[in-house]
């Protein structure tokens, strides 16, 4: 029984019936952090937990843009600027056409924490827009993106909200944006991060959530005296934060048998390593909305149309793509599988059943606030940079993103263990994360 987070999730459930993915994070992080709510009664009566459920701002807006046939589109926009105790409000743009407001509250919700868990000064917040990027010509996406800014700017700042990219938001787009807000404010300022690197952009930035996830996965196999050479991983997605994974991964000595996307995977059993990591940036960077094409062009490997990768046998998994990529049905097949590791390197890819059933079966789970929290840590890197005027060098933004990823680790591993929960970085990471929001919110008075 949770008393206390259980009172809070049925009022959010009440207020917001129809924003099921807001619910789902809101119910995942109250009930790791019951322990924590009963030790601080002060947080109750100061209203911390209404006042992190409720997002600071809410900014919605109409996108009027005009497409290559010289007809008008109109997309809805938003910015949600959920929690700014630590920081600036901190998190990044999706475009994509499954953007509603309970998309990105649970994602702007989520960011919260993670933001916390990195120990930078960053707030949370989410924002994007029902656009759907795919099978758009580079002069739509640009005065989408232009039209995007236009309505927005006035709302962020270098020291006030600082987006980034997310899915449908890459540094094309990042870059676009920039100009935009450049033009309208007259100021070159870090406003934005995941910038191409001739724009303030910073280096590392692209790989930074991948090397991350992969950095968080060798702590958790350390902590069980394990390391990752010679081990097979299935990951999936074929997108930014997947190719940064395997590269790093196949540098510490594990393979990676699989990429997917919304349709299929591809199974290629000899590893997706060498020419064929650059090559999924190729595949990206041609506009496919499908991995299939690696398959027709590296013969050892095979496509597996209307399938999820979870059905492949490893030890590992990391699932890299969206929300809810893993089902109870799936967390099934992965346990029968041998499946021991799921790190997390999308959003809330586990669905809540999912992960109770991993953990009674003693899979070992590294939550996606902790383990890709590489990418917004680098963005607050970026931040740093623009703000001194400055280039920082490739090898001292690793140095820093590997300690980061090794402290948030150890965060979460002595949160859990401060509340007698053993080893379980899930409530580890809520726990560690929501308390230096909640001391911070403290610290600030009621606002
Ligand atoms: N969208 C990324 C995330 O989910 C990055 C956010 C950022 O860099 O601000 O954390």
């Amino acid at each position: 029984m949770n008393k206390i987070a259980d009172n809070y999730i049925q009022r959010v459930k009440e207020k917001y019936p129809h924003q099921p993915e807001f619910l789902q994070t809101v119910s995942e992080v109250l009930t790791s952090v019951e322990p924590v709510l009963e030790a601080h009664p002060e947080y109750l009566e100061a209203g911390v937990v209404e006042r992190l459920v409720e997002p600071e701002r809410a900014i919605s807006f109409r996108v009027p843009w005009v497409d290559d046939q010289g007809r008008v589109q109109v997309n809805t926009g938003y910015r949600f600027e959920f929690n700014s105790a630590l920081g600036p409000y901190k998190g990044g743009l999706r475009f994509s056409p499954t953007v509603y407001p309970g998309i990105l509250k649970f994602l702007g919700f989520e960011q919260i924490f993670k933001n916390s868990l990195t120990g930078l000064p960053i707030g949370g917040g989410k924002g994007g827009a029902d656009f759907d990027p795919s099978e758009k010509s580079d002069g739509e996406i640009m005065r989408f993106c232009q039209a995007f800014m236009q309505a927005l700017y006035s709302h962020i700042g270098p020291n006030t909200d600082v987006p980034a990219g997310d899915l449908g938001v890459g540094g094309r787009e990042i870059g676009y944006l920039f100009g935009m807000y450049k033009k309208l404010t007259r100021r070159y300022e870090g406003v934005l991060t995941g910038k191409p690197l001739t724009t303030g952009g910073l280096q590392g930035r692209s790989e930074a959530t991948g090397y991350g996830v992969a950095w968080f996965l060798r702590e958790m196999l350390k902590h069980n005296g394990e390391d990752l050479k010679g081990k097979t991983v299935v990951v999936s997605g074929y997108g930014n934060v997947t190719w940064g994974t395997i590269k790093k991964l196949n540098e510490l000595g594990a393979k990676v048998i699989t990429i997917s996307n919304h349709a299929g995977y591809v199974l290629d059993e000899s590893g997706v390593s060498g020419e064929k990591e650059d090559y999924l940036l190729q595949l990206r960077a041609s506009g496919h909305r499908s991995c299939r094409p690696y398959a027709e062009k590296y013969p050892e490997a095979r496509y597996v149309e209307g399938r999820k990768p979870w059905e492949v046998p490893a030890e590992i998994y990391i699932p890299c793509a969206t929300q809810n990529e893993i089902t109870l049905d799936d967390a099934r097949h992965m346990v029968a599988n041998g499946c021991r590791y799921l790190c997390e390197g999308a959003n809330m890819p586990t669905t809540n059943e999912a992960i109770a059933y991993l953990q009674e079966h003693g899979v070992i789970i590294g939550p996606a606030k902790a383990a890709n929290a590489g990418g917004v840590a680098c963005s607050c890197i970026e931040m740093g940079q623009d703000s001194g005027h400055t280039f920082y060098k490739a090898e001292d933004v690793y140095r820093q993103l590997e300690d980061i990823m090794i402290n948030i680790h150890r965060l979460a591993a002595e949160a859990s263990a401060r509340y007698g929960l053993g080893y379980n970085l899930v409530a580890g990471a809520n726990i560690a994360g929501f308390e230096r929001v909640a001391e911070a919110m403290m610290a600030q008075g009621i606002v």
